[in-house]
């Protein structure tokens, strides 16, 4: 949040449910009990909400509501694979405002496996994150990393990346697994079709999704109250030193518990595949909003296709899907992508690029994108970006950055991510800024 400061600050009233209290006068809150003019919502009895704030154009400024936390849409949601965002503790994910964050089940499932995980009180107990977590359904990694996998009906055959081991992935057996995790919002298991595909091969992959969406649906709705933290803790309510509390006291049963008969539950969004089909698009968003979903997810796409084709494929999708419910664009893109994405209206994106770009040295600035490891940055007394805040432009020089890189220094790896994410999430916050403030900006 430091890079904000200077900027205009907006306050706005947010019932607790968090409905404004404007749209709350003018009758939005859909908790709102006409008798006594309280809201109904409560947190230990709801698990998921989501209230659009305002729009501005196509883009909308909303607020996500889930057992862990309010997340300020829209968002760039970083990466985790391994219940880790490669190099940046967790106490830095906060401090970097990050409300969100995504892990990847198949990982997760081949190490150190769900019930690891599930023992531990879900992911937010093992990784001691207490903030919201979404899982992706394992069906994408299934896909791009496994060129041996057998699809059928039933599900699909992989063998791991790790071992080679066999394995099986049903949409019931990646609906236990996201359970088992315990993430706050999790995937419908689907197939992501690959690219280029002909149009007979995309309708029967989009169907076969259908299929599953609704064994995902099913399977999840039976078995949901299995969940790690259901009957735990909840922690809408915490107050900001809470997520300080070491996990195990956080998962002590005693404390804080709900009570009897309290249960949140995680949310299950569904997945609109159909290749770069327009019209199948449009009829997998129709056919999986008949089977209803707390929120959608745009997935098959950064697949090989060209980026303009992306862009169309997002933009004739969204006008399909729900304008009440979070729509999420899975796997993408760059910054300048992801300012475009939200201003045709997604509200949650991800993507490795910040964290895998930083890696390889690659880092995005106001300015243009440097990659630290030239020797004209050799003796560059300057800033990584000169317009960022985070920690590593407030104290290191690029001179020094450029040192680590190039000595190979863990801390290169450290700095550089840790800058990336920080640009991203400002990003992000700057383009919800500017739809609450409405007005032309640097982003509309
Ligand atoms: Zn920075």
């Amino acid at each position: 949040m430091a890079s904000l400061v200077g900027m205009t600050t907006i306050r706005t009233e947010f019932c607790h449910c968090g409905a404004s209290l404007r749209q709350t006068a003018e009758g939005g809150c859909p908790y709102m009990n006409p008798g006594e003019g309280s809201c109904l919502y409560n947190p230990k009895e709801m698990s998921f909400a989501f209230h659009i704030e305002k729009t501005h154009g196509k883009a909308r400024a909303g607020r996500l509501i889930t057992p862990h936390g309010e997340i300020e849409t829209p968002v760039f949601m970083p990466v985790g694979t391994l219940a880790s965002v490669k190099g940046i503790p967790q106490d830095t994910l906060e401090e970097l405002g990050a409300q969100i964050i995504l892990g990847n089940t198949y990982h997760l499932y081949l190490r150190p496996g769900v019930e690891t995980v599930r023992k531990m009180g879900g992911l937010h107990g093992f990784m001691s994150w207490n903030r919201a977590i979404l899982t992706d359904s394992g069906g994408f990694q299934v896909f791009s990393l496994n060129e041996l996998r057998k699809v059928t009906e039933e599900g699909v055959t992989f063998r791991s990346h790790l071992d080679g081991s066999s394995h099986f992935f049903s949409p019931e057996s990646a609906m236990a697994a996201q359970i088992g995790l315990g993430a706050d919002i999790i995937m419908a298991f689907d197939e992501c079709t690959e690219y280029p595909a002909e149009r007979e091969r995309v309708r029967a992959s989009m169907e076969l999704t259908l299929r599953w969406a609704e064994r995902s649906k099913r399977y999840f709705e039976e078995h949901k109250d299995e969940v790690p933290w259901g009957n735990g803790p909840l922690t809408s309510d915490r107050g900001p030193e809470e997520k300080q509390v070491p996990r195990f006291v956080r998962n002590d049963k005693n404390e804080g518990n709900a009570g009897e008969g309290a249960r949140a539950t995680q949310a299950l969004f569904g997945i609109i595949q159909g290749g770069m089909d327009r019209e199948l698009r449009r009829e997998s968003a129709e056919r999986t909003i008949e089977i209803g979903f707390p929120g959608y997810a745009i997935g098959g796409l950064s697949v090989g296709e060209s980026r303009e084709m992306t862009r169309e494929i997002v933009e004739s999708t969204l006008e399909h899907l729900p304008k009440d419910k979070p729509r999420y664009l899975m796997g993408v893109g760059t910054p300048e992508e992801i300012v475009d994405y939200a201003k045709l209206g997604v509200d949650m994106m991800d993507c490795v690029l910040p964290t895998r770009a930083a890696r390889h040295g690659l880092l995005f600035t106001s300015e243009a994108k440097i990659s630290i490891k030239q020797a004209r940055y050799a003796q560059d007394e300057g800033p990584l970006d000169p317009n960022c805040a985070c920690r590593v432009c407030r104290r290191y020089s690029r001179a020094y950055l450029r040192h680590l890189y190039a000595a190979n220094e863990v801390l290169a790896q450290v700095l550089n991510t840790l800058h990336n994410l920080s640009f991203y999430l400002d990003t992000m916050r700057r383009v919800r800024h500017s739809i609450l403030l409405g007005e032309e900006s640097r982003f509309f």
